[in-house]
């Protein structure tokens, strides 16, 4: 999925001072943004107030929309560096292209995690045949220093391990670890994403690494942490420090738990591009400009890639979050 922001923000994050060293709660409210097609987005990160959980930087929540009677999904071709991108779905299907030739359809609870390391482009709409509802999350992972150029990668993962409770809750590890599951999924970075399915009146708890930061995203029905309600589109930051987290279902829940160690580096988020300089930045924005093979090529898309935006006027640094 691409950031359609026709004026993006450069982004600047980073930085564990602003990471709290106890349980926090900080409830995250989503901004409304486009996506391509009829396709309206709730942007829960990067936030006012929180930019990252972990080395996740970038979190997109839409739908359930009724798509029966429309194309749905439709993002064009373009780029991305030095970054993973996750698609999650609950509803409906996302059809994938990329330029290393990929053509896979994401559906429900499966992972498609894509590797952009070095450069990649991808296109994703909804296929021609779809299911009535589209109902998913757009998820970002930022690489670390280390694998900023790795060589990019698609992976599609359809039997992701799940964990039950008798309690009423079923996970998903789509990357990263709980209770001695692991998901397949490529990580660069101590990471952690599970979905959460709680059937109503479920109250369940569950391990968390306290060294890493959390956050819940809830994707249907309200869920209370901590007594705290939780409800469709928000997201609640939970700081460091817990070593379990209890939910109780109001109603039947669809969940998001991400986490991870917090990223300390410094990094330049702008458009679809992470880097660490403006000149990483500028650099990438030229070679997408002029279809370098860095980016190469995407098959049977029926549409022009998208042009990147301008460059904002003031110089993109990369900072910590305290300035
Ligand atoms: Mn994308």
């Amino acid at each position: 999925m691409s950031n359609l922001d026709t004026t993006p923000q450069p982004a600047l994050r980073g930085g564990r001072q602003a990471v709290p060293g106890k349980p926090a709660h900080e409830l995250l409210e989503p901004r409304l943004a486009s996506l391509g097609g009829s396709t309206q987005v709730r942007r829960l990160l990067p936030n006012l107030g929180r930019r990252m959980v972990g080395a996740w930087c970038f979190v997109d929540h839409y739908g359930p929309d009724d798509i029966a009677d429309e194309p749905g999904m439709w993002v064009p071709p373009h780029p991305h560096t030095s970054l993973q991108t996750v698609s999650w779905l609950h509803e409906g299907e996302v059809l994938h292209r990329d330029s290393l030739g990929s053509l896979q359809t994401v559906r429900p609870r499966e992972l498609g995690l894509m590797t952009a390391g070095h450069g990649i482009s991808h296109a994703e709409q909804s296929p021609r045949e779809h299911a009535a509802l589209l109902h998913g999350a757009q998820l970002w992972v930022a690489l670390p220093a280390a694998h900023l150029d790795t060589a990019p990668v698609f992976e599609h993962r359809a039997d992701l391990p799940t964990l039950t409770s008798r309690s009423g809750l079923e996970a998903t590890v789509i990357l990263g670890e709980m209770d001695g599951t692991r998901s397949p999924g490529t990580t660069y970075s101590p990471l952690l994403g599970v979905d959460i399915a709680l059937t109503a009146g479920a109250d369940a708890t569950l391990p968390l690494e306290p060294d890493f930061e959390h956050a819940v995203l809830t994707m249907s029905g309200t869920v209370r942490i901590d007594g705290q309600p939780v409800g469709p589109g928000s997201m609640l930051y939970l700081g460091c420090g817990r070593d379990g987290l209890r939910l109780h279902a109001d109603s039947d829940c669809g969940l998001l738990l991400l986490g991870g160690e917090p990223f300390e580096e410094k990094i330049v988020m702008w458009w679809n591009f992470i880097g660490r300089s403006q000149g990483d930045i500028e650099r990438a924005r030229a070679e997408w400009m002029a279809a370098d093979e860095r980016f190469g090529r995407i098959d049977g898309f029926d549409g022009a890639p998208l042009p990147a935006p301008e460059l904002p006027p003031l110089p993109l640094k990369a900072r910590g979050r305290v300035r």
